[in-house]
This record gives C-alpha cells, structure tokens and sequence, in this order.
C-alpha cells in the first residue's frame, strides 16, 4: 500500500520550498517507491481558505496520513487577527490533535558552509548533534498557570512545571533508540539539583536506560549543557530533555550549524508518524521573490524517510545529495558569503534533484 503523505505548505515562502520537495518525492515514485501524496491548508492559508487555522479538513486528511510535510505559518498578513485564529494555533492544534510528543533536531555542520558560521572551523567541523525535545509536557502545558493578585496588592504571573512518569518514560524509550541508531551515547538534561520535576526525569530516565544497556547514558544541567553547546559541542550526539530547557538549547544548537536555512525537523508520536517541517519560520521579507533555501525542507523529507517510513537508504540519498550540491558551491542568499554567486530556490531544488538522478 502506498505511503499517504499530507503536505501543508503554510504561509509566504511555505510554497515554494514545498514545491522543491514535491520534486523529490516525484522523482522517488517515478522510481517505483509507493508513496502518494495530497495537500491541505495549516496556518494563514486555512484561515483564508475555511475560516480557522486547522479547519477539519485538514484534521481529517492529518489523522489519515502516515506523514505530514510543513512548510512555516504566520506573517503579517495575520498579526492581527485574535489569539485563536493565529497561524500559530493551528501548529499547536495538529500537534497536539496528532499526539506528537517528540521533537528531533539534528544540529549538523557541512564543512562547506563553516565560514558562515560564527563558530571557529575547529569547534564545529564534524559536528552532528541530534536534540530530542519533549513537546506536549513541561511548564508550557502545566496547571495551575495565570495571573493573581497577591495578599499585598501585587500583580503575580505562575506557571507549573510539571511532568508525569509516563510522559518521561516515552520521550526516553525514543532517546535511546535514537542513540541506538547512531553513536550509542546519550546525554539527559534536567536541573536535578532544583527541581523536583528534573528529579523524577532523571530517576525515570536513568530506569529506562537499564533496558538500553548498550547505550552510554550521563546526565547534565542545563546551565553547564548551554555553556558545554558552544564550549565543546562534538562532545555530544544525542540529546534529550524536556519542552522547555528542549526550546532554548535546540535554537542554541541551531546557531552552531550556520544558517536557520540548512535545519530540518521532525515531531513524532508513539507510532513514529511524524510531523517534518524546516525550523525556520514563513520568511515574508522574502516571500515571492525566488530566494528561499528549499535545503532544510528538503533534508526535512530525509528524515520522513528515516523516521516515519524506516527507509534510511532514501534519507541518506538525500542527505548525500545535499552534501554534493554544497560541495559544488552552489549558494542560496542565505548561505552564500559576500561576493559569492548566488542561485534561487528552483535552482538549488533542481540541483540536488539532479544530483539525486546521478
Ligand atoms: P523566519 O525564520 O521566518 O525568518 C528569519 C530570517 O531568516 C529572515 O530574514 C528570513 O528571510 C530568513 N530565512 C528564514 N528561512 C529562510 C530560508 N529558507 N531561506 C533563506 N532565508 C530564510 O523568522 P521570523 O521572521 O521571526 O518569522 C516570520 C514568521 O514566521 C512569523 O509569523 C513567525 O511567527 C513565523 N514562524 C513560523 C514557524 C513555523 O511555522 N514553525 C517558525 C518560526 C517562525
């Protein structure tokens, strides 16, 4: 049976990097994979097109998916429209509708791009981080959260940090796999020595690495993780923690890999479908124009392949494919340093097609 992937193409550059990707799936089919896919509206666009950021429509197509492709929601155009019909609600209405409790961000530096990085060469060259962030729990979902006024007549704002067995259970059970997949090791970041909340990750963490016996577990602060990131970030592979601490240090890595253009993501439930989306955002400044970097998209099909579909051969065609167009030279605006030649997002969508053919 075909694999039924949904892609959502979101708000200003969203369609345009997805056209590139629906050029590497076309290829993939015409070479007999059995995959199939349809599209649908998240975001700005579903409101302009039903009213609400994730019409039924969508829920509907989402739920039948065995994955879903996104591109970025939000811009201007709906900055003023109230709360619960921002682009933004609609990301969280099908993550939480989905169950997708695990988010994957591989940090990964290419060689040809080091010089765009703020980085030295020597701190970053071969670096291939992967963050695991718990999404659905933490201080973000907790409750009791809001606004009061305290005995003395000062305003006070709370919020509850809060994570259950369960939930902590689940998020590792996919950290050591992942570690599995790749180097064996494993670093668990929490805040044990404070929080009563990190003390139970780190208890829960540490029982269900007893199961993984051939994975090499330690446990880390998030403060001296933060400082460790940029001091001496080859030392780690794997990373997991928790929704909050999992927010800042996965953008902290981001920055380690040069450009917000080069960075895929995934968001998966208990099944392994997934949610695959660049991590940058719908880029209005230059929506239109031809410039976006379709790479991160495209590198967000690879992990599709890997993670939802178990097809690791796909994924690494694509990813070598990436690695060959950069090695060429060939730059989008992003990436390109001053006095580069520059290429647009079709062109650099065709060359890693290309390359792929090869
Ligand atoms: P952004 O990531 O869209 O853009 C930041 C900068 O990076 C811009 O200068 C942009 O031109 C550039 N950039 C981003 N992606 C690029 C690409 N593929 N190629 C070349 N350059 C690229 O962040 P922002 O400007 O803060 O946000 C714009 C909108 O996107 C906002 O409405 C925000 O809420 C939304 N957003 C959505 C998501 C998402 O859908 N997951 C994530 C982040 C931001």
């Amino acid at each position: 049976m075909n694999k039924k992937i949904l892609i959502l193409p979101g708000d200003y550059i969203g369609s345009e990097i997805m056209a590139e990707a629906v050029k590497v799936l076309a290829l993939f089919k015409d070479e007999g994979e059995p995959i199939e896919w349809t599209f649908g509206h998240l975001g700005g666009a579903a409101y302009d097109a039903e009213g609400h950021p994730y019409p039924p429509s969508t829920q509907q197509a989402a739920r039948a998916a065995d994955a879903i492709l996104m591109g970025a929601v939000g811009g201007p155009k709906y900055d003023a429209l109230p709360r619960e019909l921002r682009p933004e609600r609609g990301i969280l209405g099908i993550r939480k509708d989905l169950g997708l409790f695990a988010n994957l961000r591989p940090a990964l530096a290419y060689e040809a791009l080091s010089a765009a990085s703020s980085f030295k060469p020597e701190v970053i060259a071969g670096l291939d981080i992967l963050i695991l962030r718990e999404l659905t729990g933490d201080i973000y979902f907790g409750e009791p959260r809001g606004r009061r006024t305290t005995a003395d007549g000062h305003a006070e704002g709370y919020d509850t940090m809060h994570y259950s067995a369960p939930e902590v259970e689940r998020i590792a059970h996919v950290a050591f796999q992942a570690a599995q997949k790749r180097s064996k090791r494993l670093c668990s970041v929490d805040k044990e020595n404070v929080l009563e909340t990190s003390r139970l990750w780190r208890e829960v963490v540490t029982r269900v690495g007893a199961q993984y016996p051939d994975v090499a577990l330690e446990h880390m602060y998030v403060d001296n993780a933060a400082m460790q990131l940029v001091k001496r970030p080859k030392q780690f592979d794997v990373i997991v923690t928790g929704n909050i601490f999992g927010d800042i240090l996965s953008d902290e890595a981001s920055m380690l890999a040069g450009s917000i253009g080069m960075l895929p993501s995934a968001s998966l439930d208990v099944n392994n479908k997934g949610l695959y989306e660049p991590i940058h955002g719908s880029a209005p400044d230059i929506a239109g124009q031809g410039k976006a970097n379709p790479l991160a998209t495209l590198l967000s099909v690879a992990m599709m392949f890997k993670y939802s579909f178990d097809r690791a051969d796909l994924s690494d065609r694509i990813e070598a494919a990436v690695q060959q167009v950069l090695d060429q030279g060939l730059r989008t605006g992003d990436i390109a340093q001053p006095g580069e030649p520059v290429i647009g997002t079709v062109a650099m969508g065709d060359a890693v097609v290309a390359a792929l053919r090869r």
